[in-house]
């Protein structure tokens, strides 16, 4: 029967004997049960792995399209938020508007109140960033940045509103 074979099992379902070591390895299984079931086991181990791996290819597939139709959804949901951000703006301006009315009233110079208005909301904005940021020590640097992308939102916001106003009228 000569001696088992189990170490060379794996080798010989993948065919990477050689002439030698396959006629070893098909002798022995021939004449021994042991051997013989173990590799069953190792078909059956082979088997289950290509059914695993053919399962995930359909998913695989499907997964693709739920992740395109998911970058597809946030730009829809950018694009809505973008909007409601915009509308935010133009009610909160326009509440700000409504509450400083007697200033308006009183003066002639109704549109440097709003410029005011406006830059005075930037400011608070600005302030409470900075005021929340500075609870973190040792991120100047981070603050830094953060400041320039919230001049530069501010200033992108304001451009979008001048642009969007004369839509309304
Ligand atoms: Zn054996």
């Amino acid at each position: 029967m000569g001696e088992h074979v189990e170490d060379l099992l794996s080798a010989y379902i993948d065919h990477e004997l050689d002439e030698k070591d396959l006629l070893v390895v098909e002798r022995h299984i021939s004449v021994c049960p042991s051997c013989q079931q173990e590799l069953d086991h190792l078909k059956m181990i082979q088997e289950e792995m290509i059914r695993f791996y053919q399962d995930i290819e359909i998913p695989s597939m499907n997964f693709e399209k739920a992740v395109t139709a998911k970058i597809l959804n946030e730009e829809v949901r950018m694009v809505l938020s973008y909007r409601g951000f915009i509308w935010f703006f133009v009610l909160c301006f326009a509440i700000l508007s409504v509450l400083m009315y007697p200033l308006f009233r009183a003066s002639f110079y109704v549109g440097i109140n709003i410029g005011s208005a406006l830059v005075n909301i930037f400011i608070s904005a600005f302030n409470l960033a900075v005021s929340l940021l500075s609870t973190v020590p040792n991120l100047f640097g981070i603050i830094g940045v953060i400041t320039f992308i919230i001049l530069a939102f501010c200033s992108w916001s304001v451009f979008r509103l001048l642009r969007i106003k004369p839509v309304e009228e």
